[in-house]
């Protein structure tokens, strides 16, 4: 079905532009309100949300007609799904769903970006996003994790491809290692047999690719007989939890991201943060923790067609209201001597880090300058640091620090609590 499925979505779109804006009943300040990164860049209808669906809408209704500028609007886009929670505070309309679909009609007609092939490549020869820096589980050399793919344990730690290979990255998997560690979980890495949760390659519209990679993971799991998996890294998070549940994948896997693991092991008492971080932070929502980490919400039933369709029995649109938003909240207000201060646009609303959608590999540009604005509001509440809790962001914000000389400090969620029980 494809992005015919959608046909009656986009042409709903009413062109009122509230896609590219936090809702004006929920706007607080003049400054602030956008939540498109690219229509905010790019600066023409096109680039927005609805601006996508009306193109979608006209493709399907004249043909597919690929050109440069066409190209240039796809792939300009961070899959950030904030258009979709905006648009969807006044409209029962889906709106990333057709995005999502729209790039994997193009990668199906082959008008792929090269930069998109490159990284696609690299995941069919070596399962990683990112390059191979040495083996996948070298960042846990001299920690004594179980293998879980030979030992029984209870939570399987999978790690993801930037934190597993970025030398600079790999403390934040050391990091969750040591607090699962210090809670007592009986917990195990794939060490060398992990391979990429296949997230990426979704939002790029090589849904194959994912597919396989979904498939390759949960027999690994299903072998291993996991019954839950943890990550710190808010794209495997989607990619374990949301997309594999999307396509029946998932069955009674229960995912957790590091913030609600470890909110729940202060809640059970197992983990006592208890050493003075000192330290005012805000914090930054990951896109898919927050608004693209709530439940999939499966909807079988009858469209039933008219002027404007009808599902029957009625849909449940997801708003993005039911994100990871409290957990990583109670472990930062849980750490001793940290303070948070919140930014304009939080929670659905919540401006994406940049590195989204591939575009830190097809337009690094365009991506550092969404991760430059994020730093920008960051910057207004007055913390020292920015903390969030996603590897991706993480090295998004690193860029766009060091290329403004900016004094704010970065960090994640994991290094903080770290810091508290060690
Ligand atoms: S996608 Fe939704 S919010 Fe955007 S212009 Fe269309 S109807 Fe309005
Ligand atoms: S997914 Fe994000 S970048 Fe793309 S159109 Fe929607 S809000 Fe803009």
């Amino acid at each position: 079905m494809g992005l015919e499925q959608y046909k009656g979505d986009m042409e709903m779109c009413c062109r009122c532009s509230t896609c590219k804006f936090i809702p004006m009943q929920r706007v607080s300040g003049h400054d602030f309100v956008n939540v498109c990164p690219s229509i905010s860049r790019f600066n023409f209808h096109s680039y927005s949300g609805g601006g996508r669906l009306n193109i979608g809408a006209a493709m399907l209704r004249d043909g597919f007609q690929y050109t440069d500028r066409l190209l240039d609007i796809v792939y300009n886009c961070q899959m950030c799904g904030a258009c979709g929670v905006s648009c969807n505070y006044a409209m029962d309309m889906e709106v990333l769903e057709p995005i999502q679909e729209f790039r994997i009609r193009c990668v199906a007609d082959g008008k792929t970006h090269p930069a998109l092939d490159k990284a696609i490549a690299g995941l069919r020869a070596h399962g990683s996003m990112v390059p191979p820096t040495g083996k996948r589980g070298d960042w846990a050399i001299g920690l004594g994790l179980k293998d879980a793919t030979r030992e029984k344990v209870d939570v399987l730690y999978h790690a993801g491809c930037l934190t597993s290979y970025d030398p600079s990255l790999q403390k934040l998997a050391r990091a969750t290692a040591k607090i699962l560690q210090k809670a007592g979980v009986n917990f195990g890495i794939a060490g060398d047999a992990e391979i990429c949760c296949g997230g990426r390659a979704y939002q790029m519209g090589y849904q194959e690719d994912f597919l396989r990679q979904a498939r390759e993971n949960m027999a690994l799991i299903k072998q291993a007989g996991i019954k839950t998996v943890v990550t710190a890294c808010a794209e495997g998070y989607q990619a374990f939890k949301v997309l594999y549940d999307k396509f029946k994948l998932r069955g009674d896997l229960e995912v957790l991201h590091i913030s609600e693991f470890v909110d729940r092991l202060i809640q059970e008492g197992r983990l006592k943060p208890r050493k003075k971080v000192g330290l005012s932070v805000t914090y930054h929502d990951p896109c898919r923790l927050g608004r693209l980490g709530e439940p999939w919400v499966h909807w079988e039933g009858k469209k039933v067609p008219g002027d404007r369709f009808v599902f029957d029995p009625p849909k449940t649109y997801r708003r993005g209201t039911h994100g990871v938003y409290d957990p990583p909240r109670n472990v930062l207000k849980s750490l001793p001597g940290v303070t948070l201060t919140e930014m304009t646009r939080i929670k659905e609303y919540a401006w994406c880090c940049g590195a989204g959608g591939g575009v830190s590999e097809s337009n690094p540009e365009f991506a550092q300058w969404t991760a430059r604005e994020r730093i920008r509001e960051a910057e207004s509440t007055g913390a020292e640091a920015l903390v969030t809790a996603c590897s991706w962001c993480e090295k998004a914000f690193d860029e766009a620090i060091r290329e403004t000389g900016s004094a704010l400090k970065v960090y994640d969620i994991v290094e903080l609590v770290e810091a508290a029980i060690s």
